[in-house]
C-alpha cells in the first residue's frame, strides 16, 4: 500500500488568501436583463475583468446581469477561490448559502459584504420560490455550498431545474470539487469514472448499492465520513472483489493524504489504525480492471523499473503507478527476475 502525505506546496496551509487585504468595497448592484436572443452563457457572462487581477479586493466595476450563478468555493484551502468567483460573490445582490457561518468566513476573508440568505435541505421548498422571484425582478443570485461545487452531494439541483422551468438564466463558475481532486490523485484510470457520492449508512443497503455498481467499467468515486470508512471499504471488498483503490483525505489542506492499495490492504490498514480524521473520498477501480491487461502492463512496467532499480524500489514504484496490490506486484517481479537468471 502506498501513501502520499505532505504539507500542501501550493499554499501556506494557514487557509488565508495570500496578502488578504480584506477591505470592503461598495458593491455595484446595477443589473441589465439579458435579451431573450442572447446565448445563456454570454447573456449571463460575468465579471468584466478587463484588467489583470492583482489583488484580493473585489473590483467595484464588476457588473452582473440577472440570473443564478452557481459558484464553486474552496474545499479546504481558501486560496482556491477563483478571481471570477470572488468578483461574482462581491457583485451579486445576494448569496444563497447552506450555512451562513461557513460562508461568512469565506466572504470576510475576501472583504465581500454581499448579504447572505440560507438555502439548505430543510428550508429549500420555502426559499426556492423566493429566489425565483428575485431573478424575475432582475437580481443576480449566487449559490454556494459549504465547500466545493454546489449540487455535487450538496443542495441546488431542484433550484436549477426551477430556474430553467421559470425561463430564467443560470450559469456556473467552476472550481474545486473533492470528487475530481481525488480521482486525479488516485492513480486509478481517469478516462472513465462514475461519481456515486455517499453510499447508504446501513451495511445491508450499502452492499446492495455497491453490488449494483459491480459491472460498471469505470473508476467509482464515493464520498464517505471517516467514521464509516472502514465498514464501507469492507463492504466494497465483499461486493466488488479485491480491486485497486485509494482513499483521499483532507484534500488541499495542510495534511492532505492519499493512501493507495487494494481494498483488502486498505481494510487492514484502517482496522489496525482506527478511523482517520478529516473528510475523505474513496476511489475504487472499475470492473474493467481486467487481470490480463494488468499483467501485460505490469510486466512492461516492472521490466523497465527493474533495469535501473532494486527489486524493492521497482516494486514500490509500480505499486504507486498502478495501485495494484503490493503482493501481486512483488510476486510478478520475483517471477521476472528469476526468469532472467
Ligand atoms: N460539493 C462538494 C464537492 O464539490 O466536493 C462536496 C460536498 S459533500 C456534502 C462533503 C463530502 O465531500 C465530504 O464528506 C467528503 O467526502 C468530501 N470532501 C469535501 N472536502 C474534502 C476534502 N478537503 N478532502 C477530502 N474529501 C472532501
Amino acid at each position: 500500500m502506498s501513501k502520499t502525505s505532505r504539507s500542501n506546496p501550493s499554499y501556506s496551509g494557514r487557509n488565508e488568501p495570500s496578502g488578504a487585504a480584506a477591505r470592503s468595497t461598495p458593491r455595484n448592484t446595477a443589473k441589465t436583463a439579458p435579451s431573450a436572443a442572447e446565448d445563456t452563457r454570454s447573456a449571463i457572462s460575468t465579471a468584466e475583468t478587463s484588467q489583470p487581477q492583482t489583488e484580493i479586493r473585489p473590483k467595484s466595476t464588476t457588473h452582473l446581469k440577472a440570473g443564478l450563478y452557481l459558484v464553486a468555493t474552496p474545499i479546504g484551502n481558501l486560496g482556491d477561490l477563483t478571481f471570477r468567483a470572488r468578483d461574482v460573490l462581491a457583485a451579486a445582490d445576494v448569496i444563497a448559502c447552506e450555512d451562513s457561518r461557513v460562508t461568512r468566513r469565506l466572504t470576510q476573508a475576501y472583504g465581500i459584504d454581499t448579504p447572505l440568505i440560507s438555502y439548505h435541505e430543510h428550508n429549500a421548498e420555502r426559499v426556492r420560490p423566493k429566489i425565483i422571484e428575485r431573478l424575475k425582478c432582475g437580481e443576480a443570485v449566487a449559490l454556494v455550498s459549504d465547500a466545493g461545487t454546489p449540487l455535487i452531494s450538496d443542495p441546488g439541483y431542484k433550484l436549477v431545474t426551477a430556474v430553467i422551468e421559470a425561463n430564467q438564466e443560470v450559469t456556473t463558475l467552476p472550481g474545486a470539487s473533492a470528487a475530481l481532486c481525488a480521482l486525479v490523485l488516485s492513480g486509478l484510470p481517469s478516462d472513465r469514472f462514475m461519481f456515486h457520492g455517499f453510499l447508504p449508512s446501513k451495511s445491508a443497503a450499502r452492499l446492495t448499492a455497491l453490488s449494483e455498481l459491480a459491472e460498471i467499467p469505470a473508476s467509482l468515486i464515493f464520498y464517505e465520513s471517516p467514521r464509516r470508512l472502514g465498514d464501507m471499504l469492507n463492504d466494497a471488498q465483499k461486493a466488488l472483489g479485491d480491486r485497486p483503490a485509494a482513499v483521499a483525505r483532507e484534500l488541499t489542506k495542510m495534511f492532505e493524504e492519499l493512501r493507495r492499495g487494494s481494498l483488502s490492504e486498505l481494510v487492514t490498514y484502517y482496522k489496525e489504525n482506527g478511523a482517520p480524521k478529516g473528510e475523505a473520498v474513496v476511489i475504487i477501480g472499475g470492473a474493467d480492471a481486467d487481470a490480463k491487461n494488468q499483467e501485460i502492463d505490469l510486466d512492461s512496467l516492472l521490466t523497465t523499473a527493474l533495469e535501473t532499480q532494486t527489486l524493492r524500489d521497482a516494486v514500490a514504484e509500480v505499486v504507486l503507478k498502478t495501485a495494484l496490490p503490493k503482493r501481486q506486484v512483488y510476486s510478478r517481479a520475483l517471477d521476472l527476475t528469476s526468469e532472467k537468471t
